[in-house]
């Protein structure tokens, strides 16, 4: 099956990573419950809806589901409002508009989704990860349709069971399909998960060269300076080389 939701100009200047800074368009699943949907000025470019951008969104919404939980101290409620927030600014960052109807039992559906598709990133192999997606997308998706919500966006494919279809439904069936287009475009596992430690966030790697390691220059900058320091550590007394600040 030729599911290629990509619309012409697919491997663009952005690079993968935390990549909440898609130029805005339109919505990307608009309606839902909210349902109040201008459609805006004219059917957002295709690279909305590419696999690429489709799998930038899903790491964000991982990122904030799972590695920018709110602090242990925060009272139950001003929690879970945190993460209903946190979640509805990564939707509008990549083009969800309207009143999205999000509630505390959907972001904790949308967690357990984030979790499932963090595997995949975590995946040795493109052999695990493309095992892994097609678990997801045998237990997630449905078969694939066209929609243009309502003539509000371009035409491109869902693999959810309806334009209504909850977000958690949407958001593990789109990411999985995404990330199982990204995994066939480029023979690898389309990211990884952040080597350093006490980081561990996901991250899209696309590119030809060395897999990326870190999810951000600066997870990579501190990584290299920790590594520098113990190299050039004062416990053997063997000269500190030229170090970068002096004090080891
Ligand atoms: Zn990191």
């Amino acid at each position: 099956m030729e599911v290629h939701p990509t619309g012409g100009k697919q491997d663009g200047g952005q690079d993968g990573g935390q990549g909440v800074r898609q130029d805005g368009g339109q919505g990307v699943r608009q309606g839902g419950q909210g349902g109040a949907h201008r459609g805006g000025a004219r059917p957002a470019g295709a690279r909305v809806h590419s696999a690429r951008a489709m799998a930038a969104r899903a790491v964000d919404l991982c990122v904030a589901l799972l590695h920018e939980q709110p602090s242990a101290e925060s009272a139950e409620s001003a929690e879970s409002a945190e993460s209903v927030a946190s979640v509805a600014s990564v939707l509008r960052a990549h083009g969800e508009e309207g009143d999205l109807g999000l509630d505390d039992a959907t972001v904790a559906r949308m967690r357990a989704a984030a979790a499932r598709l963090r595997e995949v990133f975590a995946a040795p192999g493109p052999g695990p990860a493309a095992a892994l997606l097609n678990g997801l997308l045998a237990g997630a998706a449905r078969a694939p349709r066209l929609t243009d919500h309502g003539g509000a966006s371009t035409w491109h494919l869902h693999v959810d069971s309806g334009d209504d279809a909850p977000w958690d439904e949407w958001f593990l069936a789109s990411s999985a399909m995404a990330l199982a287009v990204l995994l066939a475009d480029h023979q690898r596992v389309p990211g990884g998960l952040c080597a350093s430690p006490g980081c561990g966030r996901p991250f899209l790697d696309l590119g030809g060269g060395s897999p990326r390691r870190y999810c951000s220059t600066r997870c990579a900058t501190r990584e290299r300076v920790a590594a520098h320091r113990s190299r050039h550590a004062p416990s053997g007394a063997d000269g500190a080389g030229p170090g970068l600040s002096g004090d080891g």
